[in-house]
């Protein structure tokens, strides 16, 4: 009460109902954050899932082709913004929490789509046996440890969406199940670090959607396909318009779709 009487406190109040009411104005709009949105099948989810309506944050490590990106989409009328954001760096990830919380409270959307490959350009190698430790390492740290880091981080924001959905981009050389069996198309695709690195992101899919099933949170991994992307090569079938597919039908499926799940357009992997 006494605060109305104060000049600080009515400017105290009235920033409150500002960013109150800012807020409010994203209730019924989903935010979507996509990492890796600068190329490839990040960028082609971010244009995806902003056609369905969706606000995305567009995240890049690298400002100018993060930004170029963002302006290219923003062309066609899209509601996209960058968000700098290397998953590898934890004062990043500290930021993109300030940035979401301040300016959205909430988080409808997560896609971990950032990810790399290092090891040779032929996926029809065996690495195990000569993987050095610091491509294993590398990899792991950003396709699996800056996945789960900066989950966590904003995990209370995704809690604050009515149905927030998480995507892992995955892949499919991330299951044991199908690289154990010799008739299995990618019985030969066996570069170790990636696949391993996507097989503890399939582990961590399937322990989060554990933790979250008593909450509105969907928690699913993704395997795109072979797409024609930097990763994928131009020798791959699949166009990134298709690639995207899985990510997009996954952030966006309702209160009876899958959790915990491996998918790739619809279809359930092994794990
Ligand atoms: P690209 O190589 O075309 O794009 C990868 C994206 O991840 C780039 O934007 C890259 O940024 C970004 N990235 C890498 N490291 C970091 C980091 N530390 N911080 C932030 N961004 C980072 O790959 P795709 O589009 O093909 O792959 C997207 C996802 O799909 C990956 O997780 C991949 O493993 C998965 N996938 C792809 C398949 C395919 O056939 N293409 C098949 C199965 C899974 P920058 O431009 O700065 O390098």
């Amino acid at each position: 009460m006494i605060l109305w009487k104060t000049k600080v406190g009515i400017k105290e109040l009235t920033k409150n109902n500002l960013s109150l009411s800012k807020n409010r104005k994203y209730m019924f709009k989903k935010i979507a954050l996509v990492t890796g949105a600068n190329k490839g099948i990040g960028y082609e989810t971010a244009k995806q899932l902003a056609k369905e309506g969706v606000t995305v944050i567009a995240a890049a490590r690298n400002v100018e082709k993060g930004k170029a990106a963002v302006e290219a989409l923003k062309q066609q009328g899209l509601d996209v913004e960058f968000l700098k954001l290397d998953v590898d760096n934890e004062t990043d990830i500290d930021a993109a929490f300030d940035y979401i919380n301040n300016k959205y409270g909430k988080l409808d959307i997560l896609i971990n789509n950032a990810g790399i490959q290092l090891e040779s350009n032929s996926w029809a190698e065996n690495t195990s046996e000569n993987i050095g430790e610091q491509v294993l390492r590398e990899t792991l740290d950003t396709n699996f440890f800056s996945v789960v880091k900066l989950t966590s981080k904003l995990l209370p924001l995704i809690r604050k969406s009515n149905a927030g959905r998480i995507v892992n981009l995955s892949s499919i050389l991330g299951s044991l199940n199908l690289h154990a069996d010799p008739a299995s198309p990618i019985y030969d695709s066996k570069l170790f670090a990636y696949n391993a690195s996507k097989t503890a992101l399939n582990a961590y899919t399937i322990h989060l959607a554990h933790a979250l099933k008593q909450t509105g949170i969907k928690v699913n991994a993704a395997h795109p396909g072979w797409v024609k992307t930097d990763m994928g090569s131009d020798a791959a079938p699949m166009n990134v318009q298709d690639g995207a597919k899985t990510s997009v039908e996954l952030a966006l499926i309702d209160e009876n779709g899958p959790n915990g799940k491996y998918l790739h357009l619809g279809q359930e992997l092994p794990w």
